[in-house]
């Protein structure tokens, strides 16, 4: 519809050609070589549901793992150990029955044009420069995920510690018992040990209020008793820039949250703005009234976001994306302007058509008698098919509650309206006019990026059905079976775990309860969604543990 070619269906017509040369020649048709760049969310929930043995798949990554981050917060001091965290890729890879190989290196080039990527062994860091090696694909899936992004603030990279990967959270939580040990040495003043114990959190996001709730039970449950001395030195500060902290979630967790780290002694301190850090103090400056303060500080963690990789930046620049956060991909997570390119997860970005773009198109596909009107038979026939191809749709009738898009027709024709109704094209439009504003990005979580990859995987492996179909998406032509459908996301909650053993929730349909009951509720989801038996066992044994042993502190 929006001119997009029949997904993989059209990058395949030109890779067919070789193969069919290929095979006349050797007798043996050769299987389509699909690369995947990452091991993450996105790379990981691909592979797993990738079950097409029609292709020859190579996985580079310079992580042979792959970490489950919404757990990474509850390691930083050690009520889960790093290694029930991780899973080894090859543990996933060979128990398909797809040819998946691996490589520990990271891409560092892609050139679309030759269908090649070069790539750096990250095996052994002491012999660079020699191991760039070229690989070649028909399909490349970009994963790569994104980095830290420190605004350029100065001295973040030299003074902050971030919680991204493993060894991220392995060294936090060290630095965490660390600071312990170091306050309690005999000959430091109060002052001394007062600086040692100031922890910062920068950035009042989910990983932020999760590792100051981590620290805050931490220093609750075992620091009274293992390191009693110093217990009262401990100060706990939250720095967000802008007016709450999880702005994401719905306003009650907010006040919520704010509220029970206001009672815990945790000091949030809203709009303030950090404008650079040295080794002993850390400067923010009050958002309004521009008020500067330095503080000293023993450890600072920043979680305030993230931005594009260079891979990525590069790439962008080189297809004309420019100064893009992400890459700009279609609904069918095909890379834009590429077929046989495709990008998902925390790198990339889903570009949404908007309904008004399209308006007359659809109008003038939906008028089958060519009328210039469209009665309500008319319509009704192309409703679903919108409603796929434009997911804000269903978002704007939930909102604006209204029953169905026939209603919404009714509305705009005014008293009118009869069920011999006709819409002309302006009236069409007014009646459609806002549906767009309910258009948002995907936020950068795992959830996303796990739905893209098993969609992915789903397309590849459906392959066959759609070269026969090659029609692809819905382009209001009739609706055949075996098209393939655009990436729809389904949100399945989120939680803010707050310490305590209290965790928010926000379930679909804004249903959002907070309290002792929803942190099982989290032990128990997150104990299902553990990609393999091993790190389940591994995880629930970790939180039995700590119940009944408390945090391991040896570090
Ligand atoms: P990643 O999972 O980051 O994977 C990127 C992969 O690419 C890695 O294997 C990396 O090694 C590899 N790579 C990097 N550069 C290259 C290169 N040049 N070439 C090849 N490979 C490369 N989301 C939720 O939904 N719920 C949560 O509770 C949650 N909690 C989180 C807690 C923390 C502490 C963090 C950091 C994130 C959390 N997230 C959560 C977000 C979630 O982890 C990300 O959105 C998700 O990991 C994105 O998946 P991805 O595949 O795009 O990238
Ligand atoms: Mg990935
Ligand atoms: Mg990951
Ligand atoms: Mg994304
Ligand atoms: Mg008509």
């Amino acid at each position: 519809f929006n001119g997009s070619k029949g997904h993989i269906a059209h990058a395949d017509a030109v890779a067919s050609n070789d193969d069919r040369r290929i095979a006349s020649s050797e007798q043996v048709p050769k299987k389509k070589k699909v690369v995947l760049l990452g091991t993450g969310w996105g790379g990981m929930s691909f592979l797993k549901s990738l079950n097409n043995p029609n292709y020859e798949v190579q996985v580079v990554s310079p992580r042979n793992f792959f970490v489950f981050t919404p757990l990474l917060p509850s390691v930083t001091c050690g009520k889960v150990e790093a290694r029930s965290i991780v899973e080894p890729i090859r543990n996933i890879i060979r128990k398909k029955n797809v040819n998946i190989s691996y490589s520990e290196a990271e891409c560092v080039k892609i050139d679309p044009n030759n269908k090649k990527i070069y790539c750096r062994a990250t095996i052994d860091s002491h012999s660079k420069g020699q191991e760039v090696f070229a690989v070649d694909y028909d399909y490349l899936i970009i994963a790569v995920g994104a980095q830290v992004n420190t605004f350029n603030t100065p001295g973040v990279m030299e003074n902050c510690h971030f919680l991204k990967e493993i060894d991220d959270a392995q060294k936090i939580r060290k630095n965490v018992i660390d600071s312990f040990e170091k306050a309690s040495l005999p000959n430091l003043s109060d002052e001394e040990r007062k600086k040692i114990l100031h922890f910062v959190v920068v950035g009042g996001g989910p990983t932020g209020v999760e590792f100051a709730a981590e620290l805050h039970d931490f220093v609750n449950e075992d620091v009274v008793k293992l390191y009693p001395n110093v217990q009262d030195l401990v100060k706990i500060t939250l720095l967000e820039a802008t007016d709450h902290i999880l702005n994401m979630f719905d306003k009650r967790i907010t006040n919520f949250a704010e509220q029970k780290f206001g009672r815990d002694g945790i000091d949030v301190k809203l709009g303030s703005m950090v404008t650079g850090i040295n080794e002993n103090e850390i400067s923010t400056k009050v958002r309004g009234n521009g008020e500067k303060t330095s503080t000293p500080y023993g450890m600072v963690l920043w979680s305030t976001g993230i931005g594009p990789r260079p891979l990525i930046k590069e790439f962008m620049k080189q297809i004309g994306q420019g100064n893009r956060r992400a890459l700009a991909t279609d609904e069918w997570l095909r890379v834009e302007g590429f077929g046989n390119i495709y990008a998902l997860g925390d790198c990339a970005t889903v570009n949404q058509r908007k309904v008004m773009e399209d308006i007359s198109e659809i109008f003038r596909k939906a008028d089958k008698d060519n009328s210039g009107t469209l009665t309500v038979k008319e319509f009704q026939e192309i409703i679903d098919d919108i409603c796929e191809r434009y997911p804000q749709v269903e978002l704007y009738l939930k909102n604006k509650q209204v029953r169905n898009m026939v209603d919404l027709l009714k509305e705009a024709k005014g008293d009118a309206a009869k069920e011999s109704m006709e819409l002309n094209i302006e009236e069409f439009k007014s009646a459609l006019s806002e549906v767009d504003s309910q258009m948002k990005n995907l936020p950068a979580t795992a959830q996303v990026a796990n739905q893209q990859g098993a969609y992915l995987a789903k397309c590849f492996n459906r392959m066959e059905e759609c070269e026969k179909n090659p029609e692809g998406p819905p382009r209001f032509r009739g609706t055949g079976r075996h098209r393939f459908h655009p990436f729809r996301y389904r949100h399945l909650g989120q939680f803010a775990p707050l310490g305590g053993e209290q965790t928010a929730a926000q379930l679909p349909g804004d249903w959002v309860s907070i309290g002792h009951s929803e942190q099982w509720l989290w032990y128990s989801v997150y104990a299902s969604k553990q990609v393999s038996w091993r790190t389940r066992a591994l995880v629930v044994s970790d939180w039995i543990r700590r119940f009944i042993f408390g945090r391991d502190t040896s570090g």
